[in-house]
C-alpha cells in the first residue's frame, strides 16, 4: 500500500516533468538477469525524474515468441514490485500502424523490394553487430527473373550520430557498416527497427533506457525517425549483461530466469550491477524499502560507462 502511494506520488507530476520512459521486453523466454537490469534501470531513471514508465510487449517477431512468456514476464515484474503507467501495449496488435508508416516510406520511394535470400546476403562482409552488411544488390531494381521477398530501407551515405546519456557520442556510417536494412520481412512481418520507432513516437517516449546490446540499432532507428519526421528521444544504453563466455544473456545462451521467490535479492544484485551501491542487507529487507531507497538514490553518475559487464555469480 505504502509503495503504491509512494509511486503515485512519484508519478503525479509526470506530465509536468515531461519524462516518459519504457521497458520493451521481447517475449522469447522468461525474464533473466539482463532483462531485469534493463527493466530496473529504465524504471528508476523515469521514476527518479518524476516521470512515467510504460510497458510494451515486443511480440512483433511472432516465430520467436514463446507461448506463455509474455504472461510470465508480466507476472515476474509484478512480483518484483514494478508498476507501470497505463495499459501494456502489444506490438502484435499494432500492425496497421506499422503498415501505415511503411506505406508512407514506400510512396516516397524510401524502400525497395529485395529478392535476396538470407543465404545470399550472408556471404557479404560483416557489420558491427556481426550481421552481414547488405551489398545493395536490389537497390536499383530486381535482378531479371527474380521476385521481391522483403522490403529494405534505402540508407543514405554519411554518419548517423547521437549523444548517448551514458556512453557518450556514438556515430555509425550506416551505408558502409549496415547497408539498406529490412523493414518488411519475407515472412510478411514488420521488422523490430520499424515497430520500435513507430511505437516510441506514438507512445510519446522521451527517454529510451535499454541495454547496450541495442546500441548498434540506434543509428538505424534515428535514420527512420528522420525520414518519417518523428521526434528523436534521448538514449541511455546501460551495460549489457554477458555470461562468462562474453555472450549476451538470452534464451539462446541458456540464461537462467530470475528467481521469483527472492525478488529483493535479484533487485539488489541488479542495483549493484548498475553501480548504485545498495546498502548491505537490502537483499534481506522488504520490497517497499528497497524500491523507496532505489528511487531516492538513483544516480546516473554511478552507472558504469561500459558496453558489457559479466553477470554476477549466481545470476
Ligand atoms: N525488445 C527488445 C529486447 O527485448 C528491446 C527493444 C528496445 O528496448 O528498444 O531486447
Amino acid at each position: 500500500m505504502a509503495l503504491r502511494y509512494y509511486r503515485n506520488m512519484m508519478t503525479k507530476d509526470a506530465a509536468a516533468t515531461g519524462y516518459r520512459g519504457r521497458f520493451a521486453p521481447s517475449p522469447t523466454g522468461s525474464l533473466h538477469f539482463g532483462s531485469l537490469v534493463a527493466a530496473l534501470g529504465s524504471c528508476l531513471d523515469a521514476r527518479a525524474a518524476g516521470g512515467e514508465w510504460l510497458l510494451r510487449m515486443e511480440d512483433v517477431d511472432e516465430p520467436r515468441t514463446m507461448p506463455g512468456a509474455a504472461a510470465a514476464i508480466l507476472a515476474t515484474l509484478e512480483r518484483f514490485g514494478f508498476s507501470w503507467d497505463g495499459e501494456v501495449v502489444w506490438q502484435s496488435r499494432r500492425k496497421p500502424r506499422y503498415r501505415a508508416a511503411f506505406e508512407r516510406l514506400r510512396l516516397a520511394g524510401e524502400v525497395f523490394a529485395c529478392a535476396c535470400t538470407r543465404r545470399e546476403v550472408a556471404d557479404s562482409a560483416l557489420g558491427p553487430d556481426g550481421a552481414p552488411r547488405y551489398p545493395g544488390t536490389c537497390r536499383d531494381g530486381l535482378p531479371p527473373g527474380r521476385e521481391g521477398r522483403a522490403w529494405r530501407f534505402r540508407v543514405e551515405p554519411g554518419q548517423f550520430c547521437f549523444d548517448d546519456l551514458l556512453q557518450g557520442r556514438i556515430c555509425q556510417d550506416l551505408a558502409a557498416e549496415v547497408g539498406d536494412f529490412v523493414l518488411l520481412r519475407a515472412d510478411g512481418l514488420f521488422a523490430y527497427q520499424l515497430a520500435v520507432v513507430v511505437d516510441d513516437a506514438e507512445q510519446g517516449i522521451t527517454h529510451v533506457v535499454r541495454g547496450a546490446d541495442l546500441i548498434d540499432s540506434t543509428p538505424r532507428q534515428i535514420a527512420l525517425q528522420e525520414r518519417l519526421g518523428l521526434p528523436r528521444p534521448a538514449y541511455l544504453h546501460l551495460p549489457a549483461v554477458v555470461n562468462a563466455a562474453g555472450e549476451k544473456l538470452s534464451k539462446q545462451t541458456r540464461a537462467r530466469e530470475v528467481d521469483d521467490l527472492r525478488p529483493q535479492s535479484a533487485l539488489a544484485s541488479a542495483l549493484a550491477f548498475l553501480g548504485q551501491q545498495p546498502p548491505e542487507g537490502m537483499a534481506d529487507g522488504d520490497l517497499d524499502s528497497l524500491w523507496r531507497w532505489a528511487i531516492m538514490h538513483w544516480n546516473r553518475d554511478r552507472l558504469p560507462r561500459r558496453r558489457r559487464i559479466a553477470a554476477p555469480a549466481g545470476c
